[in-house]
């Protein structure tokens, strides 16, 4: 089969590989549909983010089982299913807590980062890990699941609540996603970026949306709440702690779900304390979370976030698209996917 193999920073390559068979009696063999290019594979290519050099990369994904080991129950040749790709050993100190995505034992488990992804026609995983779809749950939907259920582990962490107004810092794929969570459950959601792409998409599915390039970006995000400032501040790009503090209110909270491994920041602890603000780190998703954001994607319409479907073979066009370099304003893109 062909596959999309990591070949160190700024290389990848699309090589031929014997397609996944089954090794444990509890693998299942899935013929791929779809895989969401997601920023961690953005990282990886771009080399802020270490995978192994060899790998098939590929997570946030949809398919249909084609194969099942001898001790598989639940699933059978012909079923739709979508990956959890954070897989996790069970029985390490963190696992045993129901912390299953600080799992000790990642190391060779991490789908698409150092045991082989879904960007190829095939890939194999544990039981355990797949859950079916929907029924007339699309895949292009079913292929944002993955993200969704990053969302509702911060949103979790975050305790959102109803009654809380919420900032997004960057209307990229996690940012849009975390949008229309957040419009749907509640009180209101003020989305701010600085990427005309972005903004101009953000603005179609969002109902307010704020030039973060402008002077006044904090000063209008608060005007556009009513002035209040926000009981709930999402930084989805890795690089705004200062202005999430500039924007959440007195016993708010801030949520960092981007990653940027240069980025520092300087923080005033008494600011904390005195105002009660808590700042959160949540990680990606607690497996725990995934079927619920299967149940929940079946009324969010996450498939309006996916802007391109490109096949294996077009991959630097793809990674391209989402890459763009260092210039920001390259973006002409939301949730790219790939076609198996
Ligand atoms: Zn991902
Ligand atoms: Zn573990």
């Amino acid at each position: 089969m062909k596959a999309i193999i990591f070949k160190g920073v700024n290389r990848l390559a699309l090589e031929e590989r014997p397609e996944p068979a089954i090794t444990h009696a509890d693998d299942v063999v899935v013929r791929i549909d779809s895989t969401g290019i997601c920023g961690t594979d953005r990282n990886i290519y771009l080399g802020n983010f270490k995978a192994r050099e060899g790998v098939i990369l590929g997570h946030e994904s949809v398919g249909v089982v084609a194969a099942v080991g001898p001790a598989v129950r639940n699933f059978k040749a012909g079923d739709r299913v979508i990956v959890n790709p954070t897989l996790n050993c069970g029985r390490c100190d963190f696992c045993q807590r129901g912390e299953l995505n600080f799992c000790d034992n990642k190391a060779g488990s991490e789908i698409g980062v150092d045991r082989d992804g879904t960007f190829a026609s095939h890939s194999v995983f544990p039981e355990q890990f797949l859950y079916k779809l929907p029924k007339g749950m699309e895949f292009s939907r079913a292929v944002v699941v993955e993200p969704l259920a990053c969302v509702l582990n911060n949103a979790k962490a975050a305790n959102l609540r109803a009654e809380d107004d919420v900032a997004i810092i960057g209307a990229g794929p996690i940012g849009m996603v975390w949008g229309l969570y957040a419009q749907r459950v509640a009180l209101r959601t003020t989305m701010l970026e600085n990427n005309p792409f972005r903004i101009q998409f953000a603005r179609k599915h969002l109902e307010r949306v704020i030039d973060s390039g402008a002077d006044n970006a904090v000063a209008a995000a608060i005007a556009a709440n009513g002035g209040r400032k926000f009981r709930v501040v999402v930084d989805t790009t890795g690089v705004m702690l200062e202005r999430s503090l500039e924007l959440v209110s007195k016993g708010g909270c801030v949520v960092l779900m981007g990653f940027n491994a240069g980025y520092k920041a300087t923080i005033h602890p008494l600011t904390l304390v005195g105002n009660g603000i808590r700042i959160i780190g949540a990680g990606d998703y607690n497996s725990q979370i995934f079927p619920a954001a299967i149940d929940l994607a079946a009324t969010l319409p996450l498939e309006s976030l996916v802007t391109h479907q490109i096949g294996l073979d077009e991959y630097e066009k793809a990674f391209g698209l989402i890459a763009g370099g260092s210039n920001n304003a390259a973006y002409g893109a939301m949730k790219v996917v790939i076609r198996s």
